[in-house]
């Protein structure tokens, strides 16, 4: 018994759930046993999956990290866990992440960071960050306390995470999962996936998630295919591309080797290495931290006071009740972002800013289409770094934000795009392989996946 509280306690201390819901996993699994006795199991029947707080949840606080939303308890439910519902999984839990999912440590949430299960094997015993800003749902998986978990990633918050525990994570094609009742962070880029521990996995449940939603405008209204039974390692005749632009000034070599290595498995599977340009992936991250805070800037007006959450009285009647809701509710890095994304919209430098970035972004959506008349799909590194020590970087935004320069292009080309575990740098510490399909090839990218696992 003794142990058993020890080993809750460690799993307790990496702080990856919000709130846990042990009768939500159990009702599933009671479910499940009904339903094998039918003889009607399910795709995930009984399975038990930690949810990204940023899920609506009916009757279960979904708070997206955040003080603002501290208490709110939404009616209804995000139509991906839903449709996990449906499919027969279970809640084990809500899981911690950056604010708003602004960040890339999971050090911007409200109920403070969470620890990654890895440590570095030189001795040190620093605590590492499990990425962000699905941080929660990636060591939860990492640790083993939950098999799979429901991430979103608006620029690389599903793929960084995976790739700094030793897991896979997938985004599909932005519109594959509807956003209803995902709380909005940046509306034209946030994209629901799985994070697991195999390919198969990630497939099985995407599948369970994905599909059209009237209630999402931007949902796609195509059928699911079926990702699971399509896959296969065997990439005969498949020519992935290596994008010379990405090969940057500063990356570790470690990385690089990553990178050869993840060619000559792709090679052995039977692919064909091939050159490729993405001429404008160094406008990628700048247009990204223009069009991201402004699109939240907008979706974080909602945060009144009134509608959700908490709300502090202040002084000056209605205006000051939201100034003073606004300014304790919100950390830092959602006023910088509310600050940055106001000021790209507001009207002298709407055009200086905002549209060019939109322009720019047209651009690198346009290099990938010229790019898969080339190449099936694209093989890169998913992040310049294996995971950093909690506090290395909260006190330089940039830096923070340059982690992201490898996932943020798929991301603003609304592209499926997965990371899977690449093997261990020299510090024993996981390096996640980027792979980016073209538009709806989500197979092609599992396929690929399965062959580097
Ligand atoms: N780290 C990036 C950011 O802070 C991406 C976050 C995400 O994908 N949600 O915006």
């Amino acid at each position: 018994a003794t142990a058993f509280n020890d080993a809750v306690a460690a799993a307790r201390a990496l702080n990856a759930y919000t709130v846990e819901t042990p009768g939500d996993a159990l009702a599933a699994a009671d479910t499940a046993d009904n339903a094998r006795n039918r003889g009607d199991l399910q795709p995930l029947s009984g399975i038990p999956l930690g949810i990204k707080d940023l899920f609506a949840t009916a009757g279960v606080d979904t708070t997206s990290g955040s003080n603002i939303l501290k208490g709110f308890k939404p009616p209804y439910e995000s139509t991906v866990t839903l449709n996990l519902r449906r499919a027969g999984a279970g809640m084990l839990g809500k899981l911690n992440m950056d604010e708003f999912a602004m960040g890339s440590s999971n050090e911007t949430s409200a109920y403070g960071p969470v620890i990654s299960p890895w440590k570095r094997s030189d001795g040190g015993n620093a605590a590492l960050t499990p990425g962000g800003s699905s941080g929660g749902s990636a060591a939860a998986v990492a640790a083993g306390l939950a098999p799979g978990v429901t991430g979103t990633d608006t620029g690389g918050s599903i793929r960084q995470p995976a790739a700094f525990v030793g897991i896979s994570g997938i985004k599909p094609t932005y519109g594959r999962c509807s956003r209803w009742g995902v709380v909005a962070f940046a509306s034209s880029l946030d994209q629901a996936g799985p994070m697991t521990r195999t390919v198969r996995d990630c497939a099985i449940m995407l599948e369970a998630m994905s599909g059209f939603d009237p209630k999402d405008s931007t949902s796609l209204d195509l059928p699911v295919p079926h990702w699971e039974a399509g896959l296969s390692s065997d990439l005969r005749g498949k020519r992935v591309g290596i994008p010379r632009e990405y090969r940057i000034d500063g990356v570790p070599e470690e990385i690089n080797a990553l990178w050869d290595r993840g060619i000559e498995w792709l090679r052995d599977a039977g692919a064909e290495p091939v050159e490729i340009s993405l001429p404008h992936t160094k406008y990628a991250l700048p247009t990204y931290y223009i069009i991201a805070p402004a699109e939240a800037s907008s979706n974080l007006a909602r945060y009144d006071g009134v509608r959700y959450g908490m709300r502090e009285q202040g002084s000056g009647g209605l205006e000051g009740m939201y100034a003073a809701t606004r300014a304790a509710g919100f950390g830092a890095e959602v006023k910088r972002r509310i600050m940055i994304g106001t000021y790209v919209l507001s009207a002298g430098f709407y055009d200086a800013y905002f549209n060019k970035a939109q322009r720019v972004r047209a651009l690198i959506k346009q290099d990938f289409a010229r790019a898969f008349e080339q190449c099936d799909l694209i093989l890169t590194p998913t992040a310049p770094s294996a995971a950093f020590g909690l506090g290395e970087k909260m006190s330089d935004p940039l830096a923070m934000y340059l982690n992201d320069v490898f996932a943020v292009p798929a991301s603003l080309a609304g592209l499926p795009a997965m990371s899977v575990p690449g093997g261990l740098d020299a510090q024993g510490l996981p390096l996640g392989l980027h792979l980016i399909g073209n538009e709806l090839d989500e197979q092609g990218v599992l396929n690929a996946g399965l062959a580097i696992e």
